[in-house]
């Protein structure tokens, strides 16, 4: 099984042995035909929703949301759905893959993602079990929402110049341009019952 897939993050280059290592914590990628690997999601929202956390990785097409559910998720076997999440210093490895009752279709999740809040809420309370469903993300700039929306630096829309590249006005605040996103949870999902935290250290070769 040759692996070509090289990721380059922030100065860190995961090279192939280290995704063939990765591979090892997915009992389907030791079949003859490799997973492809799937990381064209912007992140991965954890929310309470319903009575599990849920795992919500995000994408920006509605379309694509859809097929990717409809092609791929939609035949994952739950009980076999893995999540590994591998740390790093500030960042880490989101991990997802399952076996397939459609194998030729199947697909993995891989992204670096920098650890956050939520992240860690997750961390600490998912309780061995998680729900899975797909988001829909939508970055807003500053035309698009009203003067109370907030910005991802915490402060309203109206407190940013529209004629002045959307800086945020207060003083103490370093805000260049006004960000704001909303995410629709779809209402499709999988139970996941797998998931894992590691460190780097776990699935680094030995020296
Ligand atoms: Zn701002
Ligand atoms: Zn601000």
């Amino acid at each position: 099984m040759v692996y070509t897939l090289k990721l380059r993050y922030k100065g860190i280059t995961i090279n192939s042995d280290q995704i063939n290592k990765l591979q090892l914590y997915f009992a389907t990628m030791s079949s003859q035909s490799p997973i492809p690997w799937f990381d064209d999601f912007v992140g991965v929202a954890y929310r309470y929703y319903d009575l599990r956390m849920n795992v919500v990785p995000l994408i920006t097409d509605r379309k694509q949301s859809a097929s990717l559910w409809h092609d791929s998720i939609h035949w994952w076997v739950d009980p076999s759905i893995k999540i590994r999440f591998v740390e790093m210093e500030n960042d880490y490895w989101f991990i997802m893959g399952s076996d397939s009752q459609k194998p030729d279709t199947n697909l993995a999740f891989f992204k670096i993602l920098p650890k956050s809040e939520h992240y860690e809420r997750f961390k600490k309370g998912h309780g061995g079990e998680a729900y899975l469903r797909l988001g829909v993300y939508a970055q807003k700039s500053l035309s698009d929402v009203k003067k109370g929306a907030l910005c991802t630096c915490d402060h309203e829309a109206q407190d940013h110049d529209e004629g002045d590249g959307d800086v945020c006005l207060f003083k103490s605040c370093k805000c260049k341009i006004f960000s704001s996103f909303q995410v629709n949870l779809l209402k499709r999902k999988k139970t996941i019952t797998d998931i894992k935290f590691l460190e780097e250290k776990d699935v680094k070769d030995d020296p």
